[in-house]
């Protein structure tokens, strides 16, 4: 085998090494770093109340009818006016396909879908978010050295 055929190639393995040696780091450092998402990043759901402090949905029915994965469960219950509202609203997160059907289908944007990933736990019943989780904001799930420092 010539020199040259072993040169060559060597040297061309070289110069990607050292290309990639000083090139901007794409790992990042999680969870120290953390990605930004697009803001039309579809994840965690929130369910959304009116200024008053009310929920906004009124156990229509029509995400838990469109979902594809069959993982919204709603019990409706009425106030003394007979408006409706939903005693009890459930998420499964482990069926989710985060396709938000559930989102573009309310008639009164009640539900919404959040930048927050963080969904990793220890059990499935951890991923099934009932009403109390889905009306408080998504927090960030997994600190970082510094903010465990820092609190
Ligand atoms: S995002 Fe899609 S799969 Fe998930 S709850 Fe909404 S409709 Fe169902
Ligand atoms: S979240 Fe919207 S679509 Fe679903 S039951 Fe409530 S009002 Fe209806």
């Amino acid at each position: 085998m010539g020199l040259n055929k072993m040169l060559v190639p060597l040297l061309q393995g070289l110069k990607l090494t050292l290309k990639y040696m000083f090139a901007k780091k794409i790992t990042l450092q999680y969870p120290d770093e953390k990605w930004e998402v697009a803001p039309r990043w579809r994840g965690r759901h929130v369910l959304t109340k009116h200024a008053s402090g009310k929920i906004r949905c009124v156990a229509c029915m029509l995400c838990a009818t469109v979902c594809p994965a069959e993982c919204i469960t709603i019990e409706a219950a009425a106030e003394p006016d007979n408006r409706k509202y939903p005693e009890k609203y459930e998420i499964d997160l482990t069926r989710c396909i985060f396709c938000g059907y559930c989102v573009e289908v309310c008639p009164k944007e009640a539900i919404e879908m959040t930048t927050a990933y963080e969904l990793s736990e220890y059990s499935r019943e951890g991923l099934i978010f009932d009403k109390e989780r889905l009306l408080e904001p998504p927090q960030p799930r997994y600190e970082s050295q510094k903010q465990k420092k820092a609190g």
